[in-house]
């Protein structure tokens, strides 16, 4: 689903992404954990376009992403993205912006994607907050229906940047208990997250970034008992 190599990224004078490798499998949950600044959401906003790489290859979706506007969208459609800050519409009703992509993007009919849209409100068992605006719901609710929004054009990938972050830490369990769910389920999810636990049950491999660089990539029981570097040591002493 992912097949990156060599890819940098450089924002004026500073180098954001450097010689990135990297290939995940459909199927395959992924967390990509690191200190602050060191590329983690650039490294995902590269994967669906938000930011453009400057060299190297980076094949998503079996789409060569180059600046073309048409290699752009095609992998802005095949891939969902979930932020920190939820970014749901808030003029619009929650069935709503679960509804607009799948008619705008993929031509579907009105009561098409409503019916689309309540199947994905069902899976993150919100259904019956659907005629609600963002602004009624709390953070967590939110969040559910932001993953709701993105399973509704049906993405290859889940891409998620640290989607628990912003959120009251009572509500932090219901988020990771849906996703944990989707990862079950079989969906192919790119997790920016420093939720340990929900690598430590999902994740078929951890990434760790330090400085622009995949400083270490394994398994999360081997990551977690036996970093390789220094500064995977220095981080997990930090968070866990
Ligand atoms: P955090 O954990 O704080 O979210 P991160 O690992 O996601 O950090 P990035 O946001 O990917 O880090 O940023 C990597 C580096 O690139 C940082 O040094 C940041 O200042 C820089 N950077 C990111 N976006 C831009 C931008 N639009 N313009 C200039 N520099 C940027
Ligand atoms: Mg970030």
């Amino acid at each position: 689903v992912v097949s990156a190599k060599k890819v940098s990224k450089f924002f004026t004078g500073f180098q954001a992404l450097k010689d990135i490798d990297l290939n995940v499998a459909k199927g395959e949950t992924i967390v990509v954990c690191g200190p602050s600044g060191s590329g983690k959401s650039t490294l995902i906003r590269c994967l669906n376009a938000l930011e453009q790489h400057q060299s190297g290859e980076l094949v998503v979706c079996g789409i060569e992403l180059t600046s073309s506007r048409q290699s752009i969208d095609a992998v802005r459609r095949r891939t969902g993205m979930v932020f920190q800050n939820f970014n749901l519409f808030p003029h619009m009703t929650v069935i709503e912006n679960c509804m607009i992509a799948p008619m705008k993007v993929k031509g579907m009919s009105r009561d098409e994607a409503r019916a689309t849209a309540e199947r994905f409100l069902k899976r993150v068992h919100i259904p019956e907050q659907a005629d609600k605006y963002p602004a009624q719901l709390s953070g967590g609710q939110q969040q559910r229906v932001a993953i709701a929004r993105a399973l509704s054009m049906s993405p290859d990938v889940m891409l998620f940047d640290e989607p628990t972050s912003a959120l009251d830490p009572e509500m932090v369990r219901e988020v990771l208990d849906t996703m944990v769910e989707l990862a079950k389920e079989g969906s192919t999810m790119i997790c920016v997250t420093h939720e340990m636990n929900f690598a430590r049950q999902v994740a078929d491999r951890v990434i760790f970034m330090d400085r622009g660089t995949i400083v270490e990539s394994g398994a999360p029981e081997a990551f977690f008992a036996n970093p390789q570097t220094d500064r995977a040591r220095e981080f997990l002493a930090q968070i866990l």
